[in-house]
């Protein structure tokens, strides 16, 4: 199961009203759909927020509306950390802040290192007994609190609401003036720290505030192999997906080099798949590049994500199988990630599958377009991985 975050977006002027997909050269993903099916699922139920954490496990094939309780415990999970009794995890950014505004949701993609120093730091500063900062990868930690209630307040992703008001976007709700005190004070406490006065003075984006969002407690989930028959791995750079797999009992495969941004490494993910594949039956493989493209409002790189993903992802790991007596391979995108938008969207995405048992349709490329025809329809986009791996067959 090969995953383009963000990949599946709507048509875009640039590009003569065509959409990332459909303009880059993807021969690999089209090989796909002319040797299998094309189809369209809406990983993202009417009513939840429409980011890689609903999108993931619906494409994993649980249903979001049983088990999703939000983003940060699927990334604690990945960090080793224990959701007991009333603890709350909350992903903590660290972005850059500027004349009152966020200018950066990624703090221009801080390096892990840098971020450790600084989030160890606010740990020691802000720290105590209820409240703990936990280093994870680039921008992206984890922050977990006590209290039940703060389950259910009101947060806003950054990435949603860059160049805006940061007064404007700060938590609501019952309990959040401890969350929006700590936030102030981590912009006190990291501005003028060296790593950010080192950073400014390579002229890049400082982390100097964190942003608490996407909050929940620990979600019960069953194992993998108990709902669909396999194990396997899952390869990806995004804490999120790696705490899921975790999760579901499936291997969170370590990757060098895996970066979750443009520059990560392709051929190593490849690699790993394919080793992983030498002794399980299931792996998946996910890949940021294209999401982060479109965040930052980049159609050029977002092309060039979607064919790396193609030749260095799709092309080499269906040439594996293809030495495979049996095997299925499905290509899709977690959730559009529409460049006009730059944020995610819920929109249905299109995917392709082949391999052993599966039926040719008459589709010819994959893209949005050709998906939204097709008969192979699943509006609960979890039902697909039972597709995917029972068929028609069983
Ligand atoms: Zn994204």
């Amino acid at each position: 199961m090969l995953v383009g975050d963000g990949m599946a977006d709507r048509p875009v002027g640039e590009l003569g009203g065509r959409t990332p997909l459909e303009a880059a050269g993807t021969p690999n993903m089209d090989d796909v759909v002319r040797s299998g099916q094309l189809g369209i699922a809406r990983m993202v139920p009417p009513g939840f927020p429409p980011g890689s954490d609903v999108a993931v496990l619906s494409i994993l094939g649980y249903d979001p509306g049983r088990y999703y309780t939000g983003r940060a415990p699927l990334e604690a999970a990945k960090l080793g950390i224990e959701l007991s009794g009333e603890l709350v995890a909350f992903r903590c950014n660290l972005i850059t802040a500027g004349d009152g505004r966020i200018a950066d949701y990624s703090a221009g993609h801080i390096s892990s290192s840098e971020a450790a120093e600084l989030i160890s730091f606010l740990d020691r500063e802000l720290g105590e007994d209820r409240i703990k900062f936990y280093a994870g990868v680039s921008y992206r930690h984890i922050c977990v609190m006590e209290g039940d209630h703060l389950a259910g307040l009101n947060c806003v992703p950054p990435h949603d609401v860059v160049g805006q008001s940061l007064e404007a976007n700060l938590p609501q709700g019952r309990g959040a003036e401890g969350l929006v005190r700590i936030m102030r004070r981590s912009y006190d406490l990291l501005r003028d720290h060296q790593v950010n006065r080192a950073r400014v003075g390579r002229g890049q984006n400082p982390g100097n505030m964190v942003w608490l969002w996407g909050q929940g407690k620990a979600p019960a989930l069953p194992s993998f192999k108990d709902c669909y028959g396999v194990g396997g791995g899952v390869i990806s750079a995004v804490d999120l997906v790696k705490g899921l797999a975790k999760l579901i009992g499936l291997d969170p495969i370590e990757v060098p080099g895996a970066t979750g941004y443009y520059d990560t490494n392709y051929e190593a993910k490849t690699d790993y798949a394919v080793k992983c594949l030498d002794r399980e039956s299931f792996v998946l493989v996910h890949v940021e590049a294209p999401d982060e493209a479109s965040h930052n409002g980049d159609l050029e790189e977002k092309i060039r994500a979607i064919e790396n993903f193609d030749r260095l992802v799709v092309g080499p790991i269906k040439e594996r199988l293809a030495r495979e007596p049996a095997f299925r391979m499905l290509v899709l995108p977690d959730h559009p990630t529409p460049i006009e938008l730059r944020t995610h969207s819920g929109d249905p995405v299109p995917f392709a599958l082949c391999g052993h048992g599966v039926e040719r349709d008459e589709a010819e490329a994959f893209d949005e377009q050709r998906a939204s025809g097709s008969s192979l329809r699943f509006d609960d986009g979890y039902r697909l991985m039972e597709h995917f791996i029972k068929g028609k067959e069983c």
